[in-house]
């Protein structure tokens, strides 16, 4: 599938607003995690002189793999993003981008042939929103590195050099109540 294009000659005056449901498939959306529905998009495109102001926001259900404990869980992610489309021609040399991006945090992409690659900064923008370290939820226990189960459903009992000090308390005290 070829990434969503705008041609510029398609965005008026006054600014362009996009409401729109968009699949994976057509965001070209394989990497990161597996999307549990459409990616919600609500923008706009607002032209000044040859650049276009792209702002808006990005929401979408996803599926990931916890980092701790492999299991599947789903994460609502919501993000925002300003972009500038410049026409490639005012893309400076390498020494003053550096500079120029140094500059403020706005960020900025080339366009050429007087296309808009939207999709691919829609795309970029819902990646980054995922988290690089997903975790079911904050407390998440792991797999146990001995047998491993996963310690949020079982309390297998191994012995581990890095025991968690709460399941070390938590023995004491089942010993101390059988004890009895
Ligand atoms: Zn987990
Ligand atoms: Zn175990």
């Amino acid at each position: 599938m070829n990434p969503i294009l705008i041609p510029t000659k398609d965005i008026p005056p006054a600014g362009l607003d996009i409401h729109w449901r968009k699949t994976g498939k057509e965001l070209d959306f394989y990497e990161g995690g597996r999307l549990l529905g459409p990616v919600e998009i609500d923008a706009s495109v607002i032209p000044r002189g040859g650049i276009y102001l792209f702002r808006g926001r990005a929401a979408a259900e996803i599926e990931l793999e916890c980092s701790l404990c492999l299991k599947k869980f789903p994460l609502s992610i919501r993000t925002e993003f300003v972009i500038n489309y410049e026409p490639v021609s005012f893309e400076p040399e390498v020494a003053a981008k550096e500079v120029e991006l140094g500059k403020d945090d706005l960020d900025i992409t080339y366009y050429r042939d007087d296309l808009l690659p939207i999709g691919e900064d829609i795309r970029e923008a819902v990646l980054l929103a995922i988290p690089s370290v997903p975790r079911c939820f904050d407390a998440c226990l792991g797999l146990c590195p001995v047998c491993g189960r996963n310690r949020n459903e079982i309390q297998c009992g191994c012995e581990t050099d890095d025991e968690d000090e709460r399941w070390r308390v938590l023995g004491e005290l089942k010993n101390k109540m059988e004890d009895k």
